[in-house]
């Protein structure tokens, strides 16, 4: 066994740059990856997902264009198109930056054999510092005859080539919806099968709204408050029984049901290492487990499951590990559906901050009050803003329409400035920008 500094489990976003720097400050340092070096984000996450949709919101464009008396014939390439998606994913860059700074990098699953001690790869390290940064995994629901069957996830969807006629999608989470409608984009026919009674459940019911029929627009069916009871495949076609007795036929099923955190194979109890009742990494405002010296950060955590917040966890944890001030939820949250249109939510809802005890209100401006968006005729949509009476503190926003996940970087900005609404009221925008109505939405608390 070999004595070393810091052991890193996992290269998931906030991995790599912890064990780049903490190497580069003179930390022996090694980390462990059992898969692709990046993590879901670059290898099956945002980078292929996003690839993914600007090519199928293009093609989504004919529909739309279509009211404006611009009539476009698609021709979808889908074999070029998966193999632009596919190049995107290209982590070589990593191990180049984790050679350069001395990282000594083992491609193998790691797990735990004692306290602070880490085996994987025929290589067992003691470490002062353990960081856990091993994320999520696809969480397939028990479904008869599932296992059976040749279904995809979202590790596997960017290996295909040809497009489905038909796909059944098991799942209306940001991941199902954002996929299902690409899909719906490109040509297919879609069917979303979610158990909950409306998709993105979590989220505002508006706002599941309209994405359901932005979604609806782009002719995706819906199988909402209903769960697949049996899946069969015969060589060619999925055959899914609903709880209804409905059956649904398709020549691709993807499951994207959620996720549960990667902590089963990290053999957690050896290293001392407590999980919560869901299985995540327990971590205090530190990051830092009942396990002195073992950190847990991104996704493994139960943290919100965004790359920007595993990323912002190794400013944390490198602030944390010098004895600075940084906590886990220091930060104004923020985050994105690529949909089209898109959502971009961040802080909290009118509902969460009257729960949390707090004298709020909320203002909604719908986008037919937007010029720019009206003009576009791109009036699906709302901008939202909940705010604390007498402090006039903004407390978060939901904007739904053209270009959300940029404009609600207004909000994250004027938060973490500790702005109030009247300062947004009181700024002149451009016109048209979608942008303008922002200062309209703050006037409506006027
Ligand atoms: C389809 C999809 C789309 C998404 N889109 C977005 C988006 O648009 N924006 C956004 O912010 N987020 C998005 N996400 C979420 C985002 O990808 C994750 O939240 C983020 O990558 C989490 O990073 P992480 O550092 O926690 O872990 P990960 O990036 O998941 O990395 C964990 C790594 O640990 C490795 N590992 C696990 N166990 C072990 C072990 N025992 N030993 C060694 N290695 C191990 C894994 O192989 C993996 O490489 C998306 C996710 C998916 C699936």
């Amino acid at each position: 066994m070999e004595q070393v500094d810091v052991v890193v489990i996992g290269s998931g976003q906030g991995g790599v740059p912890l064990a780049v720097n903490l190497s580069r400050e003179g930390k022996r340092t090694v980390l462990f990856e059992k898969r692709s070096l990046g993590g879901s984000c670059l290898n099956y996450g945002c980078y292929p997902s996003k690839a993914f949709l600007a090519a199928a919101h293009d093609a989504g464009v004919r529909r739309r264009a279509a009211g404006f008396g611009v009539d476009i014939k698609a021709e979808i390439d889908f074999a070029r198109l998966m193999g632009r998606v596919r190049s995107k994913i290209d982590s070589s860059y990593i191990k180049k930056s984790l050679d350069k700074a001395g990282v000594q990098t083992i491609m193998a699953e790691a797990a735990f054999t004692g306290v602070r001690t880490v085996a994987g790869g025929g290589q067992e390290f003691q470490a002062e510092t353990v960081i856990i940064n091993t994320g999520n995994a696809p969480l397939v629901p028990p479904v008869p005859g599932l296992d059976k069957t040749p279904y995809m996830t979202y590790i596997n969807f960017w290996e295909i080539n040809e497009m489905p006629a038909r796909i059944l999608v098991i799942g209306g989470g940001y991941i199902g919806v954002e996929l299902g409608q690409g899909l719906a984009e490109l040509g297919a026919e879609v069917h979303i099968i979610e158990t909950a009674e409306r998709i993105v459940a979590r989220e505002e019911p508006d706002l599941s709204q309209v994405l359901a029929s932005a979604l609806a627009d782009d002719g995706v069916v819906f199988h909402l408050g209903r769960q697949a009871k049996q899946v069969r495949h015969d060589g060619n076609v999925f055959t899914l029984t609903l709880d209804n007795n409905e059956t649904l036929e398709g020549e691709a099923l993807l499951v994207v049901a959620g996720q549960k955190p990667n902590t089963v194979s990290l053999n957690c109890a050896a290293g001392g290492v407590e999980l919560t009742d869901r299985g995540f990494v327990k971590v205090n405002d530190r990051l830092e487990n009942t396990s002195p010296g073992v950190y847990a950060i991104g996704d493994v955590t139960g943290q919100p499951a965004f790359t920007h917040v595993s990323w912002e966890d190794y400013r944390r944890l490198m602030s944390i590990l010098k004895g600075g001030s940084r906590r886990q939820m220091d930060r104004v949250l923020g985050y994105a559906f690529y949909t089209e249109p898109e959502a971009g939510r961040c802080g909290l809802t009118i509902d969460q901050a009257r729960e949390q005890g707090l004298d709020a209100r909320a203002v909604t401006l719908p986008l037919e009050r937007v010029a720019r968006a009206w003009l576009s005729d791109r009036t699906n949509g709302f901008f939202r803003l909940a705010v604390e009476n007498g402090t006039d503190k903004i407390l978060g926003a939901t904007l739904v329409g053209p270009r959300a996940s940029d404009l609600v970087h207004v909000f994250i900005d004027l938060m973490e400035a500790g702005a109030t609404w009247r300062d947004l009221e009181k700024s002149v925008h451009i016109h048209p920008a979608f942008a303008e109505g922002l200062p309209t939405l703050a006037r409506l608390l006027l």
